[in-house]
This record gives C-alpha cells, sequence and structure tokens, in this order.
C-alpha cells in the first residue's frame, strides 16, 4: 500500500503511514491577490515600501512615521511578522519573546521513471523532511526550525545538504540539480500559539503575530477573529463553534515566555 500510494519510498524504509485525504494544497498567491482585491473593494490603501521607523502615541492614536511619511491612526495592528517585537518595542509595548526560526525549501527534478504528480505531501513521523510534487518538479524540505534574528533569511550550505541527504535515504531519488533554493521565517512564541490581542500596556496597540507555520492556512480566522475583537464585536460563532479558546492567543498569557 506505502509503496502503491508513494512510490519512490525506498522499500523498507517506513512500516506504516497515516493517510489524510480531507486536506488540500492553498494557492497562496492566489489566495494573496484576493485578499488584496477584497481589502481594496472595502477603502483600503495598500503603501508599499513603506518602512515604520518609529511609532508614536498620540492624544487620538497613533501616528506611524515611515519612509513613505507618516501615517495617523485609531488603533495599530501590528502584523509585521518576524519584527512584531521589534516594532512592539518602537511603540513601547510589552515584549512578547518572538522567536523567529528558519525553514528552506529545494525544487528539485523529478526521478526517473515515476510518475509524481499524484505523490501526496509525504512528511516522515518525526518531521525531518517533506517533499511534494510542484509543477512536474519536487518540492523537499528537512523541515528545520533554526533559530534567527528577524532578517531577510538565505538558505545555508548545510541546510541544503542535509536535506538532500535525508531525501536520498528515505527516497529513490538521487539530487543532481537543484533548481532553486530558498528560505523563510517562521516566528513563534514560547506556547507556539499564535498572538492576537490588544497590549495591556499601551492602549490601542494590536498584537498580530506568532503565526509560526501556519499563518496562510489560519489567516481568515485569526483575521475575522482580530478584526471582531478590534470593532468590539462578539466573535464569530463559526469561529467559536470550531472549539476556539481566545484564552489561548491572549498577548498576556503565561505561557507566552
Ligand atoms: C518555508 C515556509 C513554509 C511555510 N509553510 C506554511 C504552510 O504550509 N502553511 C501555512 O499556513 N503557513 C506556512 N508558512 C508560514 C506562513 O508563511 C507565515 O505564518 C505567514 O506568512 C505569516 O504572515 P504574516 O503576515 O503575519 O507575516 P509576514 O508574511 O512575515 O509579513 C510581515 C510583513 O511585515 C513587514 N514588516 C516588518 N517590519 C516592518 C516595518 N518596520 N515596517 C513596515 N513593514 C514591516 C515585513 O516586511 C513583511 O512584509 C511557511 C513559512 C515558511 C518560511
Amino acid at each position: 500500500m506505502l509503496q502503491t500510494r508513494i512510490p519512490p519510498l525506498r522499500k523498507g524504509y517506513a512500516a506504516a503511514a497515516l493517510w489524510d485525504d480531507g486536506t488540500a494544497e492553498i494557492d497562496v498567491a492566489a489566495l494573496h491577490q484576493g485578499y488584496l482585491r477584497q481589502f481594496k473593494a472595502n477603502g483600503g490603501a495598500v503603501h508599499t515600501n513603506a518602512e515604520v521607523q518609529k511609532v508614536t502615541k498620540t492624544s487620538s492614536g497613533w501616528t506611524l512615521a515611515s519612509t513613505q511619511g507618516a501615517f495617523s491612526a485609531k488603533y495599530v495592528v501590528n502584523a509585521s511578522g518576524a519584527w512584531a517585537d521589534v516594532l512592539g518595542e518602537m511603540a513601547g509595548a510589552e515584549r512578547i519573546g518572538l522567536i523567529p526560526k528558519r525553514r528552506t525549501a529545494l525544487i528539485i527534478d523529478a526521478p526517473d521513471g515515476y510518475d509524481i504528480n499524484d505523490l501526496p505531501l509525504t512528511v516522515d513521523v518525526h518531521e525531518e523532511f517533506y517533499l511534494k510534487p510542484e509543477a512536474g518538479k519536487l518540492l523537499i524540505s528537512q523541515a528545520n526550525e533554526d533559530r534567527e534574528t528577524p532578517c531577510d533569511v538565505q538558505p545555508d550550505e548545510m541546510d541544503i545538504a542535509i536535506c538532500v541527504d535525508r531525501i536520498e535515504r528515505a527516497f529513490d531519488i538521487s539530487v543532481r540539480r537543484i533548481e532553486r533554493s530558498w528560505a523563510g521565517l517562521r516566528s513563534f512564541v514560547a506556547d507556539k500559539c499564535p498572538v492576537a490581542g490588544f497590549s495591556k500596556q499601551v492602549e490601542g496597540f494590536y498584537w498580530l503575530a506568532g503565526q509560526g507555520g501556519y499563518g496562510i492556512q489560519s489567516a481568515p480566522a485569526l483575521a475575522e477573529y482580530a478584526a471582531a475583537k478590534i470593532l468590539g464585536q462578539d466573535i464569530p460563532e463559526h469561529i467559536v463553534g470550531e472549539g476556539f479558546d481566545p484564552a489561548s492567543v491572549k498577548p498576556d498569557r503565561s505561557s507566552l515566555h
């Protein structure tokens, strides 16, 4: 059965597997464009290349000094990813103890003799690698979580070597050429739950950070939750109905650090 589902898996590598057929891939670029269209249709304005360099509390809210000029608003939503604690510090807010962690991924050629198009995303039980088809090629990663400081992170040579080694040991794949490699930051607080809520230290400053490796799939619900809280509305029923506990994302929870 394993060999039928995952033909390139080396015989004897795995004794058993868990098969989840209730999931699907997200087209992240299309999702992102959809969010932007919706935001603009609702009157939102997007300013890119606008690095916030100073955050000042005013009598009516906040003023952000950026490389594209100043912006004033009643509330600030701190959704600055790996930089959330840096921005929080500028605003005089408490630290949430965010730790950015590097994850590296590579694109390699599909192995000869296998049809990879129907391969499922395959991840080992210790989450030491994963592999999935990607537009006729394979995307592979050693699922690393290496501590970083907030930065424009690059893949490390050692990451690449470890990734290739793990994939070659598990699959009948010989990596002859790496078409592309990149790395990104997945940012976590200590308990690995997201942080969504108003700062207890400074008024009108909303934390929306720490989504770790799940910020794409959790974005619709987490953003809807955050918008409801900022606007003083009830949490949508369909979110509460899933068993969501708001205490698990509070910025002042004890398991944060
Ligand atoms: C290799 C990899 C694989 C992943 N796989 C998955 C997956 O399978 N499923 C999933 O759901 N998630 C996945 N993720 C995680 C997901 O990408 C993140 O959780 C998500 O992107 C976080 O979104 P965000 O908007 O909070 O932060 P970001 O996308 O990091 O955006 C923050 C933005 O704030 C900007 N910023 C920072 N400081 C300032 C400043 N001072 N002024 C102005 N702007 C600033 C940054 O430039 C950036 O554009 C993965 C991440 C990586 C790296």
